[in-house]
């Protein structure tokens, strides 16, 4: 039941992976929630269960486009970005445009409410790292003109906005750097490794490893994401901080994990890697250990079998 004394959350994005779970998160803890999302790569499946509540509205809005809403807004989240490494080559202006346009306009309509902004930055900002494991006082290793480069660009141009906002403005900015983070909800095509090798070891499909598969990245649970961002709103720091997992392991060794979870008979494959990948990736939290007292909870194996559960029921439900 929606009162007048109930915080309001605006989530951009908030048909997506992570947005989607922040909405069901913010209603849990009492927000009243309006997600925007223009659906490119959302998908009104991951709200449906949503539909009819009245502490919840959805609105089909392209954040690029100037935000227009009546009524009181306490917290703006903006998470609204294509996430995966195709999405960038098939959207790459859209890439840009939502880390840019679009957190401009979030940022417009924070200001204009006097609400709290949350960005949902990326580890992307570290590129590929030269510094490991990536502390927040790394400034990165970024190519402007590489295809990964419309991704990692538009968020740091999206974090020196929101620093601009914070400084100007005196706007209540956060700014968390997301590491690769995987759980229910993901689109089954969107290339990213944990969909594309749990969709092909349940098919019985060779697991497409890219590269040597020695390349590392570190897998956190979507619900210990969200807690973390949960913290990082209700906390005073503007300074970004990292939110992932720091167990970090190779592609490769990850593709063994899936084979097993899943009891396979997917054979690896390799295929080459993609332009810009990065050799290294592995979140150091200390700050969000001593700023926020988060730190990941979910191990791999159970995080894993959850997101199994949910692609299962897909490729049960002919929706694979
Ligand atoms: N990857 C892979 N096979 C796939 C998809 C991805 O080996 O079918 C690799 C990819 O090259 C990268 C890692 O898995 O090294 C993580 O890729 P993802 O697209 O999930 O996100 P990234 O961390 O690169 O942004």
């Amino acid at each position: 039941m929606a009162t007048n004394d109930q915080p309001v959350s605006v989530v951009t994005g908030g048909a997506g992976f992570l947005g989607s779970h922040l909405c069901d998160r913010l209603l849990a803890e009492g927000h009243r929630v309006i997600a925007l999302d223009n659906l490119i790569t959302g998908n009104v499946a991951n709200i449906e269960h949503l539909a009819g509540r009245d502490d919840f509205l959805f609105i089909k809005h392209d954040v690029t486009e100037y935000i227009f809403l009546p009524g009181p807004v306490d917290f703006v989240f903006h998470f609204a970005s294509p996430a995966s490494p195709i999405d960038y080559l098939e959207l790459p202006i859209q890439t840009l445009k939502v880390g840019a346009l679009g957190t401009h306009k979030a940022l417009g309509l924070a200001r204009a409410k006097g609400a709290r902004f949350v960005l949902a930055s990326t580890s992307e900002v570290y590129g590929d790292p030269l510094v490991h494991p990536q502390p927040e006082t790394y400034w990165g290793n970024v190519t402007p003109i590489g295809p990964r480069g419309v991704y990692d660009e538009a968020k740091r141009f999206a974090e020196a906005l929101v620093m601009a906002y914070h400084r100007t403005h005196g706007l209540d900015t956060k700014i968390a750097r997301i590491f690769n983070t995987y759980g229910p909800r993901m689109r089954p095509r969107d290339g990213r490794v944990v969909p594309a090798f749990l969709t092909q070891a349940l098919r019985n499909e060779p697991i497409t490893v890219f590269g040597d598969g020695h390349q590392t990245r570190s897998f956190c649970y979507v619900d210990d994401l969200i807690e973390g961002i949960w913290r990082l709103a209700h906390s005073a720091e503007y300074e970004p901080i990292n939110l992932g997992n720091p167990a970090e392991m190779s592609v490769l060794n990850f593709a063994r994990e899936i084979i097993a979870a899943c009891q396979s008979r997917s054979v690896i494959v390799h295929r080459p890697l993609p332009v810009d990948d990065p050799k290294v990736r592995q979140p150091d939290i200390q700050r969000a250990r001593e700023r926020l007292g988060w730190e990941p909870r979910v191990p791999l194996k159970e995080g894993i079998e959850r997101t199994r559960l949910y692609f299962q029921n897909l490729l049960n439900s002919g929706r694979l």
